[in-house]
């Protein structure tokens, strides 16, 4: 028996910015093809032109690459079913849409959206699943012609046979059963002529040989549909995985706050994209690697049966834990680099003198749970090589507080043991007879400027004796004034 080579594909609609949840499919079917050796083909689902955005296109491929995907057919690195946009394949669905026709397998529909909305009122109300009524699944041809003169622009449905079930093996879900009677005659072609998104996904999917078709879970219902056209039409059917939803913590659906938006904002906030890839991999699959890994060692390691059937839980939390293993892992010159590239880059540049980098980059390790992201890091430059230190509202508020007398003493203390902290803290505290929050905030504010931030040592450690004496100066004039 010849073995079958696998082709997977990702359908995304350019009608919006990549959603982490898509993303997630994307990667499923991508790992799935790259681990058997196989391909993963792009193809822009871009029939609804009223939803459409072409120049979301552009920034849809960037997102993809970003996250590491590659594809060996798409509208961009073309291949050997071309168009890869279904905006450019109208022919080819008129011809399938014909040859249904022909067949007897479709007949025209004259509904209006509003007669349509009444009739799925009516079923519902009746306790009914609402289908098509079947309205004009049987208008003479006289009656057709009648209305095609009066310039009525008919639809085209799909006469679904009656009775029986559609079946098909779920690689997730397992085997599933529709009843036909529940499944009424679907609409194939709009009534502008454009072709429905049942028929030519499915279509697309068997013109194009793919042999597993990854998507969500919203799509399963749709699946016994797709099935009976294709059979129709003598295509091959391609094996199904429809992959649990994502949701957020507590079980609802993604919500942005959740950080459930679009890879372009994950971008955007400094996420690397390794970590949102290792985290997205984790998504209802299970690895047996907690480790940061790559594209080609998650594909090696990737295996259809672990996806879970229940929804997966999408976490911000768990994707910041992903970003600083990420960072921790990262050679010193890698993340300077990236720092540098970031749309933070400019400000850090000028901060970080240039041959402090090193020393720079170390710090942010030692601190990394504060400092995941290219604007932290700026922050940090700014505290630590700044020669005019800005303060924050609250810092400002705490010096002012402590008064120039702590600061004095602060700068006297100073001059007697500038080297080890704790041993000059303990020498403050007992001349000012202040403890805990009262004795550090004071300092961190006038060290730091904001009152959070790394552990003081840290900062003390890295600023060195000239410029605390500076700092501390500074501090004092303004709880002067
Ligand atoms: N364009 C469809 C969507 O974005 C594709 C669904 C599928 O993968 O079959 O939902």
């Amino acid at each position: 028996m010849p073995t079958m080579i696998v082709r997977t594909r990702f359908a995304p609609s350019p009608t919006g910015h990549l959603h982490v949840g898509n993303a997630r499919t994307a990667l499923f079917s991508a790992l799935f093809a790259a681990h058997a050796g196989g391909d993963f083909i792009l193809r822009i689902e871009d029939t609804d032109a009223a939803r459409s955005r072409p120049e979301l296109e552009s920034v849809l491929l960037a997102d993809l690459r970003w996250l590491g995907l590659s594809w060996q057919e798409g509208p961009d690195v073309g291949g050997k079913h071309p168009p890869y946009r279904q905006s450019e394949r109208s022919q080819i669905y008129r011809a399938y849409t014909d040859k249904l026709a022909e067949s007897g397998l479709t007949y025209p529909c004259f509904c209006t959206p509003a007669e349509l909305a009444l009739a799925r009122k009516a079923q519902l109300a009746a306790g009914q699943p609402p289908r098509y009524a079947g309205t004009c699944a049987h208008l003479t041809a006289g009656a057709i012609e009648a209305r095609l003169a009066k310039g009525l622009k008919p639809a085209l449905r799909f006469r679904v046979p009656e009775g029986g079930t559609t079946e098909f093996q779920d690689s997730v879900r397992g085997a599933q059963s529709f009843a036909r009677r529940d499944i009424g005659d679907f609409v194939i072609r709009r009534a502008d002529g454009s072709p429905a998104f049942f028929f030519s996904n499915a279509l697309d999917d068997a013109l194009m040989g793919i042999t597993h078709v990854l998507r969500g879970e919203d799509h399963l219902a749709n699946t016994p549909r797709q099935l009976l056209l294709l059979r129709a039409l003598g295509l091959q059917v391609p094996h199904y995985a429809h992959l649990s939803l994502l949701v957020g913590p507590e079980g609802k659906p993604l919500s942005k706050r959740e950080g459930g938006g679009t890879v372009s904002e994950l971008r955007e906030t400094g996420f690397s994209s390794s970590a949102v890839l290792n985290y997205l991999a984790r998504l209802g699959h299970h690895y047996e690697s907690n480790g940061v890994m790559t594209f080609k060692e998650l594909a090696a390691a990737f295996d259809i049966s672990k996806l879970g059937k229940s929804s997966a839980h999408y976490d911000l939390t768990q994707l910041r834990h992903w970003q600083k293993d990420v960072i921790s892992e990262v050679k010193e010159a890698v993340l300077w680099q990236d720092l540098i590239d970031s749309k933070e880059g400019e400000r850090i540049k000028r901060l970080v003198p240039a041959e402090k980098w090193h020393e720079f980059i170390a710090f942010l390790k030692k601190d990394i749970k504060h400092c995941l992201f290219p604007s932290e890091a700026a922050d940090y430059a700014n505290m630590l090589y700044s020669g005019k230190l800005i303060y924050g509202d609250a810092a400002e508020d705490v010096i002012r507080k402590a008064t120039e007398k702590y600061f004095s003493v602060a700068l006297g203390s100073l001059a007697r043991n500038s080297h080890d902290y704790k041993q000059y803290t303990a020498t403050l505290s007992e001349v000012t007879g202040l403890r805990g929050r009262m004795l550090f905030m004071p300092l961190r504010a006038a060290l730091t400027g904001l009152t959070h931030g790394p552990e003081l040592d840290l900062i003390w450690e890295m600023l060195g004796p000239n410029r605390i004496r500076q700092r501390l100066e500074a501090a004092a004039e303004i709880a002067e004034h």
